[in-house]
């Protein structure tokens, strides 16, 4: 069934987490399976601390304040998928396990910066945006990339391409 527009699943919820509000499964959640429809909703021109960055100068926050409460993992389970402009299961997500975002995979340059404690081994501990990764960290985000930061990855390579040449 496909969600009304900014209408979070049913099968989510805000709690509390370490002092902070994110978004859990009530149930279990299948792989692929679509959280957030994003379609409709207002678009912004520059971040919040809270909004979802889906093209240069376009933020988009989310009725319900549904994106406003999808904290950030270095190895999440969900991700914003732009063929559907929506938030789907990257994986099967359990009953009662906090839904995430990479936010690098969205934001180029985060509104603002923080210390990530996501327990991860790939955790990258300071979240400032796609600007900071390494060439390497950047690529590897390639499939879950926002059209928008995949055009920011093109230049980049193409960037470092002329350079290598210019001293060839
Ligand atoms: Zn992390």
């Amino acid at each position: 069934m496909k969600l009304p527009n900014g209408t979070r699943s049913t099968k989510l919820d805000v709690a509390n987490t370490n002092g902070r509000k994110g978004l859990f499964a009530l149930v279990s959640i299948d792989k692929d399976e679509i959280l957030i429809d994003l379609n409709g909703e207002n678009t912004f021109l520059s971040p919040t601390r809270r909004s979802l960055q889906i093209g240069e100068g376009k933020h988009v926050f989310g009725r319900d304040e549904t994106v406003g409460y999808l904290n950030h993992s270095c190895e999440p389970n969900s991700f914003l998928d732009f063929d559907c402009l929506c938030v789907r299961a990257l994986r099967n997500i359990p009953a009662g396990e906090e839904v995430r975002v990479n936010y690098s995979a969205t934001e180029y340059e985060m509104h603002d910066s923080f210390r990530c404690d996501c327990g991860s081994s790939a955790c990258l501990r300071l979240i400032r945006g796609f600007k900071f990764l390494t060439g390497d960290q950047q690529l590897e985000l390639k499939p879950y990339l926002t059209p928008y930061l995949l055009k920011k990855l093109d230049e980049e390579i193409s960037r470092s391409r002329n350079l290598l040449e210019s001293v060839l």
